[in-house]
């Protein structure tokens, strides 16, 4: 656990005007519907934004108050911090919030209100720690390798930490397996450290979900806000080239995500949608007390035995939530049009006001 503690973040939280609370987050990743929810929940917002980074937000008029940084990272520094404390600023945590202002400082020096648990982030980022939280959770999850050597059918093979899947590849044996690690290091997408940090696991063969559940800590319940699958370069470019030609030209293509599609699942696999996530929720109730608060995300492959495979977890907004900035066909059911991930986000803080238990949301 880090230097920042829930007892000072609550006095932060007591000493706060709460009919004047601000709903904040760095500008990227997911902050438009982040904020766009919470002006629809009535919140003012702000946002802590790059220089030159600037032109979607101003022109989507999402953010009523601008903090310029010169770089992201710099949303820890002292000063950013004490804008944000005067305006009551309880923080939405997002994919590059975390990667850009560093998960050490996020635990020992981000003295702001943070909505949903800070100590889970470091879970999904280390993949150790992720695959801790899904097999304590019983959830079913690609067979991983010990070495290169034992390489005996498709396997994928990762790297370390959030890197969009820039310098993955599929690899069938170990002569593979090093001719490629060979052409990623020529490509300066990989460095000699990493190859000994090489993640390998089961090729699942089947199509992409990547799922997109909100835990209310609130009201004990895990509710299913929406799907997408991801649209990945250079792969999915790839595949549009007849087979012959792919054959032809040696290029071994990279999943670098560069945009999602909104999409829906076989309405049959809804129980083992529903299943997994309660099982995420109760497995980190279990190993990071309190356990999982808000946005989490589930990356999953469903083969051909129709079985939901996780690859992959977030503990926060994922990326995918873009596909669904007016509602989903699952947040349709629940709260009829107009529910994004962000907006669920805000109803949530709204309802912690109301009933006085924001101390079950923030951190
Ligand atoms: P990630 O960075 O873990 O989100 O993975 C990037 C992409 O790699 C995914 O969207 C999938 O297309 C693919 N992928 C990841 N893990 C596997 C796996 N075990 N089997 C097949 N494809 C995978």
């Amino acid at each position: 656990m880090g230097e920042v503690k829930k007892e000072r973040i609550l006095e932060i939280l007591d000493g706060y005007d709460k009919e004047n609370i601000t709903i904040a987050t760095l500008g990227s990743h997911t902050s438009l519907h982040i904020l766009n929810g919470a002006k629809e929940e009535g919140f003012r917002t702000a946002i802590v934004c790059e220089k030159g980074r600037e032109v979607p937000y101003e022109r989507f008029g999402v953010a009523d108050e601008f903090i310029m940084v010169d770089q992201f990272k710099d949303i820890v520094n002292e000063e950013v911090q004490e804008k944000l404390r005067a305006m009551n600023a309880i923080v939405v945590p997002h994919g590059s919030f975390v990667a850009y202002a560093g998960l050490d400082n996020v635990e020992d020096k981000f003295n702001v209100p943070m909505f949903g648990n800070r100590d889970i982030l470091r879970w999904e980022a280390e993949r150790d720690l992720e695959r801790k939280l899904l097999v304590n959770g019983n959830v079913r999850i690609p067979m991983k390798y010990d070495k290169p050597e034992d390489i005996d059918r498709a396997v994928m093979v990762k790297f370390p930490g959030a890197r969009g899947g820039r310098g993955y590849f599929v690899a069938s044996s170990f002569e593979e397996f090093n001719s490629k690690i060979e052409a990623m290091k020529a490509r300066g997408w990989i460095e000699d450290e990493d190859v000994e940090q090489a993640h390998i696991e089961e090729y699942v063969s089947g199509c992409n979900y990547c799922i997109h559940y909100f835990y209310s800590a609130l009201d004990d319940e895990v509710e299913l806000m929406g799907m997408d699958s991801r649209y990945e370069s250079s792969i999915d470019g790839f595949v549009r080239m007849p087979a012959k030609d792919q054959l032809d030209i040696d290029i071994s293509p990279s999943y670098v995500v560069t945009g999602n599609h909104p999409v829906v699942i076989r309405e049959s696999l809804l129980t083992q949608v529903f299943d997994i996530g309660d099982k995420l929720v109760k497995s980190a109730a279990e190993l990071v007390k309190p356990g999982l608060n808000g946005p989490f995300c589930m990356q999953t492959l469903v083969n051909d035995n129709l079985e939901v495979v996780v690859f992959e977890t977030s503990a926060r907004t994922d990326g995918g939530t873009n596909t669904f900035m007016e509602g989903s066909a699952y947040t349709y059911l629940k709260y009829g049009s107009g529910m994004s991930m962000g907006r669920r986000v805000a109803r949530e803080i709204k309802n912690g006001i109301e009933r006085d238990e924001l101390e079950k949301i923030i951190t």
